[in-house]
């Protein structure tokens, strides 16, 4: 083969290349063009350099138009002007924002297993969250499979809250019977075991509690927050409780996390007057978490916009991104963050909750969620689109928003990801 058709079929299969990668993502959708340049030769200093983008990280107070390199798995550089010539692969991240790759603390991704189970990466690694929690989906029984078939499987880094329940979590919208309708099934000493067994994955304790109409739990579900908190305590990891009603709060102890806490149901955090009751704000003075985790029924609008208004503020926002709210309304957490944009919060305060307080709050390995130099090189790339935006919360009550995040690429370890499941591929000269 001569060398001037080699290089014609080398060509030729660069652009098949591109056109099969940008076609399974929404990469092509972006309005400048072609986003991602494989042009230097090996030897370079950097293997691939994000450039041009609006660096927001809080971790490191950091919000400015600045470049980023990558070197292996690592975070090389963050700096003004790092010429092109340096690096290997070149992202174009002009007019973009480019954050540490986000940490969702509440999702559902025990895909095929339990009702509220979705796959990992088409919604977490493809929307520049690079980290997840998968709070309580399995239990002792079921947990080994959610490793054997799920952590150690997929792209996204995917870590675990074990539910108290050995089943995990079992209601649906066709049967409400939740995993703790017969605490027989609810076993401190075997959760115990299992979170021994794979404490490099499980980082703490899940239950889900529900108030009556009143807003007061139930015996029988303190008799199950009372397993959960005997397993948690016996680990030393934290507990999450989903239905944390205010008379619970005082039970709960500095780390333990508080999700669904904007929700509208009884037991929230607002008294009749809608002020934020104090023993929220007790419970948070001791170091309890609040976190979102939006879902199908955790989070409303006007929840939100007083206890803001209010300076109360969450700890973490998350998605609780499952089988029943991906359509909507919560399709991600891109999503969910560009719903707290439009209540008044930063975008760096929004990241600050998505990247920077998840790390802190559970015990991920250390250098996630943060761009500084030397952490794990994990960058997420979005577009901050302008327009109106309909954002719909868990009761179906809209706001009409303005601004909106959209993915645009995920970096896992040095590894660069499209908005897809599907790896961007690139050809090297
Ligand atoms: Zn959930």
């Amino acid at each position: 083969m001569s060398q001037s058709t080699m290089k014609k079929d080398r060509l030729t299969r660069r652009n098949f290349l591109r056109q099969v990668a940008v076609g399974s993502s929404l990469v092509c959708s972006l309005a400048e063009g072609q986003v991602l340049t494989a042009q230097n030769p090996r030897g370079t200093r950097y293997d691939l350099l994000i450039k041009g983008g609006r660096i927001v990280d809080p971790s490191q107070s950091l919000s400015a138009d600045l470049d980023l390199a990558i070197s292996g798995d690592r975070i090389a550089q963050v700096a003004a002007r790092i010429p092109e010539t340096e690096a290997r692969q070149v992202l174009n991240a002009r007019g973009k924002v480019v954050t540490p790759g986000l940490i969702d603390v509440h999702v559902h991704v025990y895909d095929g297993v339990g009702p509220h189970g979705i796959p990992a990466d088409p919604n977490c690694i493809a929307k520049g969250v690079t980290t997840v929690l998968d709070a309580g989906s399995s239990g002792a029984y079921n947990f080994p499979g959610l490793r054997k078939y799920v952590i150690n499987v997929v792209d996204t880094r995917v870590y675990a809250l074990l539910n108290i329940a050995l089943i995990g979590i079992v209601d649906s919208g066709d049967s409400p019977y939740t995993e703790l309708l017969d605490l027989h099934y609810s076993n401190p000493k075997i959760a115990v075991r299992t979170i021994e067994q794979h404490r490099d994955v499980i980082l703490g304790v899940k239950v889900r509690l529900r108030a009556n109409e009143v807003g007061e739990t139930s015996d029988h579900d303190l008799a199950a927050l009372k397993l959960a908190l005997e397993a948690s305590d016996a680990v030393k990891l934290p507990l999450m409780v989903h239905g944390a009603t205010p008379g619970i709060l005082p039970l709960l102890r500095k780390g333990d996390v508080v999700t669904h806490c904007f929700h509208a149901g009884a037991g929230g955090i607002l008294d009749e007057k809608g002020r934020v009751l104090r023993a929220v704000r007790e419970a948070v003075g001791r170091g309890v978490h609040l976190d979102v985790g939006h879902g199908r029924g955790g989070f409303n609008f006007a929840v939100a916009e007083q206890a803001l208004a209010q300076e109360l503020l969450p700890g973490t926002i998350s998605s609780d991104v499952h089988f029943f709210n991906v359509t909507g309304p919560v399709f991600d957490l891109a999503t969910t963050l560009s719903k707290f944009m439009h209540m008044g919060l930063t975008l760096e305060q929004v990241i600050e909750r998505a990247a920077t307080n998840p790390a802190n709050t559970f015990g991920f390995p250390k250098g996630l969620g943060t761009l500084a130099e030397g952490a794990v090189a994990d960058v997420a790339v979005f577009w901050l689109a302008e327009g109106d935006f309909q954002f719909m919360d868990s009761q179906e009550q809209s706001r009409l928003g303005h601004r909106k995040l959209v993915p645009v690429a995920t970096v896992k370890a040095g590894r660069i990801y499209g908005s897809s499941s599907i790896p961007i591929v690139l050809m090297e000269r």
